[in-house]
């Protein structure tokens, strides 16, 4: 697109008072209902991916038919050089982000006392420091136009812990703390960050699970299903929005009923 062009779409973007909002790790799953649903809610959409784009950019082919601008933007979230040039080129192309949904997020289970350095350090920055990187880069926008929303996906087992997950776990644990904190710098401002904590959804990275192991986990959920991305998607939607204006630093569980603390 020229500079030209690019020019104008941000000025029409700004005269219609769309918001923007950058999901990491969006290419599939959760990330990519979350995308959808705010798409739907009239936001325009950066779409960040890591490894394949096809996924992408079907997602934004999709989201530019909902009639919102959407455009791919690829980069490793774990990395501090690569979340800056992410938010150099966002800025760029499509404006300051207001709405960051920090879902980009992998797994990599192993008990304890074989859990290997890398195991755990991976997950810690794919998970914990791509949040950190990525929303320090947002923030100072959000605080400049005295409005912004951070959502952070962590998961219910940050929140009760999980055998063979004390890397993710902490993760999850680590992104309630971080939100809170960063919840309370920023409240004054108009700036809200919270956290959606899934149970047990129904995705790629659930779908990796062994058969036994999922009918007992759906033992212990009362609603009797696993979630969807959508059921996840609709309660970020409600933080991303003006309806949460007075709501952060809260941790909300999207598990069925899974949990309850
Ligand atoms: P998924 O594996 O289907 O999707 C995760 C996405 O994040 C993938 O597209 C992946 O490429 C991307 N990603 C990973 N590392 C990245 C990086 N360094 N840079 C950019 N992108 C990266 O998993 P999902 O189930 O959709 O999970 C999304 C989020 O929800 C994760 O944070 C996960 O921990 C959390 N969560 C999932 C469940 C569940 O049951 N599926 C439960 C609780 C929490």
């Amino acid at each position: 697109m020229t500079d030209k062009l690019e020019k104008a779409e941000k000025r029409e973007k700004m005269e219609k008072g769309r918001r923007l909002a950058l999901v990491t790790g969006a290419g599939r799953g959760i990330g990519r209902a979350i995308a959808l649903k705010l798409g739907e809610k009239g936001l325009d959409v950066a779409v960040n991916y890591n490894n394949s784009a096809a996924g992408a950019v079907e997602l934004c082919r999709e989201l530019s038919a909902l009639g919102v601008s959407a455009k791919a933007f690829k980069a490793d979230v774990s990395k501090a050089g690569d979340v800056s040039a992410l938010f150099k080129s966002v800025e760029e192309s499509m404006g300051t982000v207001q709405v960051l949904v920090n879902n980009a997020g992998i797994t990599r289970d192993n008990l304890l006392m074989r859990m290997k350095e890398e195991e755990w350090t991976d997950v810690i920055a794919a998970n914990l420091n791509s949040a950190f990187y990525c929303t320090k880069e947002a923030i100072r926008g959000m605080v400049k136009s005295r409005w912004g929303r951070v959502v952070c996906i962590a998961s219910v087992v940050g929140l009760v812990g999980n055998p063979g997950q004390a890397n993710y776990c902490a993760t999850k644990a680590g992104l309630v703390g971080f939100a809170k904190s960063a919840a309370r710098e920023y409240a004054a401002k108009g700036v809200t960050v919270n956290v959606v904590a899934p149970g047990f959804i129904e995705t790629d990275m659930t779908g990796a699970l062994k058969e036994n192991l999922r009918s007992a986990m759906l033992q212990q959920i009362p609603a009797g299903r696993m979630g969807s991305p959508e059921d996840v998607a609709r309660a970020v939607a409600f933080f991303a929005s003006d309806e949460s204006e007075y709501v952060t630093g809260q941790v909300l569980a999207v598990d069925g009923g899974m949990t309850m603390c």
